[in-house]
């Protein structure tokens, strides 16, 4: 069967996460800092309207865009929030934010057009751009700034064969959130241009510093705009594989022809989990946000006091994208040896995160705070060593050479 498989398919590759973690399976007493999924139990009254519904026998296909009530639901919390005037026609239902990144660029982006991603970026977009045999076009990310977003090298990257434009907002790796001004920028730049805006605001309840803008706020383009967003982080429902996409109608109807082919429709009873956490109480994603501040301020302590780690300090989501160049290893390197040295799985910057993630590894904060703190103990520990050993190296080559 070798040479028969598809080269959309065989051009993409497995993440090294998944490398790394079968690395980590031969050691014990692990700490995991790479995974990307909240390590809290969902909240309880997710969990009943999840059981309820399988009592009440909801257990077989449902609509193809979803559920009405969910579907009313989002909109109304968009029309509430931002003074729209959306209904259930603007809202598909998706079988989690991966499923609408998928069907986002699928609808639009015809073979050999290119889509702008941030860069460093969240992979999910390189998958799907390859699968719809289009092109990564990347836009750097300043670490510098604070990893805003460079507006004059976006502007310059545009040509007539730019499709899309990716936003990700609060920024998975780099735990960056976009201010006014700079989304206004981006709004100009959709407006100037025949561009389509996919911006993935899947880390919107996870800001801790400052406020969170969305790109909805920006009436004058709600036309070139596909909105996603999702329960599976800030309800702590990554299992549950629901999220959503909102656009105009004309555009929802062509999103749902790529989730017919890929899924038919959502999984029924997480549909009614998700409706209970968007009608449910506040009070169990203010208490999840919350412990996640206290684990970011942790880490962030933590890794303060690590020679040779440099960082921009996360305002968003629940990632720290250290710099550890200082090393002169490759990250994948540096996040092998401290599987080995520091029984610590973090995130190889590179190739994973795009050009930027080179000399970077990402650090996942979804474990509690004790952990957090042994875990900074560990990686202090382990590189200090790292250094050491540098400097032996260094004095016995100089004793050599000298003789
Ligand atoms: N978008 C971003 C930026 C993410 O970080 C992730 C998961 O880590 C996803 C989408 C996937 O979300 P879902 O679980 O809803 O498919």
């Amino acid at each position: 069967m070798k040479n028969m498989y598809s080269e959309r398919v065989t051009a993409m590759k497995f993440p090294s996460l998944y490398a790394i973690a079968e690395l980590a399976k031969g050691y014990r007493d692990v700490i995991f800092l790479n995974v990307g999924s909240p390590d809290i139990r969902t909240p309880e009254h997710i969990i009943n309207a999840t059981k309820r519904a399988l009592d009440e026998g909801y257990t077989r296909y449902t609509n193809l865009e979803g559920i009405r009530e969910l579907r009313d639901a989002i909109a109304r919390k968009y029309n509430e929030k931002y003074g729209l005037d959306l209904n259930h026609k603007n809202v598909l239902i998706t079988v989690g934010v991966t499923q609408g990144i998928f069907a986002s660029i699928m609808s639009y982006l015809r073979p050999g057009e290119k889509v702008l991603v941030p860069d460093p970026w969240y992979p999910g977009y390189l998958r799907s751009t390859i699968l719809a045999g289009g092109e990564v076009v990347t836009v750097r990310q300043i670490e510098e700034k604070n990893y805003n977003l460079d507006l004059d090298e976006l502007n310059e990257k545009i040509d007539n064969k730019t499709k899309i434009l990716i936003l990700i907002n609060p920024n998975n790796p780099t735990g960056a959130v976009y201010d006014y001004k700079t989304l206004k920028g981006i709004a100009e730049i959709v407006s100037d241009n025949k561009i389509i805006l996919v911006s993935d605001e899947i880390y919107e309840e996870f800001t801790y510093v400052g406020k969170f803008h969305s790109i909805l706020e920006f009436p004058e383009i709600l036309d070139k705009v596909v909105l996603i967003n999702g329960f599976s982080k800030a309800y702590a429902m990554t299992g549950f594989r629901i999220g959503y996409a909102i656009s105009t109608e004309e555009s929802i109807k062509q999103l749902a022809k790529v989730t017919l082919a890929t899924g038919l429709c959502p999984v029924s009873i997480s549909q009614y989990a998700a409706l209970a956490a968007i009608e449910g109480p506040r009070e169990p994603i203010r208490e999840i946000i919350k412990i996640f501040d206290r684990r970011r301020r942790e880490i962030v302590a933590g890794l303060s006091k690590i020679r040779g780690i440099n960082f921009v300090i996360p305002k968003g989501a629940f990632y720290i994208f250290p710099n550890i160049s200082f090393y002169g290893i490759e990250s994948i390197d540096l996040v092998k040896y401290l599987v080995k040295e520091a029984r610590v799985v973090a995130a190889p910057g590179y190739p994973f995160f795009g050009p930027s993630g080179k000399g970077h590894i990402r650090i996942a904060y979804t474990v509690d705070i004790e952990q957090i703190k042994e875990a900074c103990r560990r990686i202090k520990e382990a590189l200090e060593k790292l250094i050491e050993c540098e400097n032996q190296s260094k004095n016995s080559k100089y004793k050599t050479e000298s003789n």
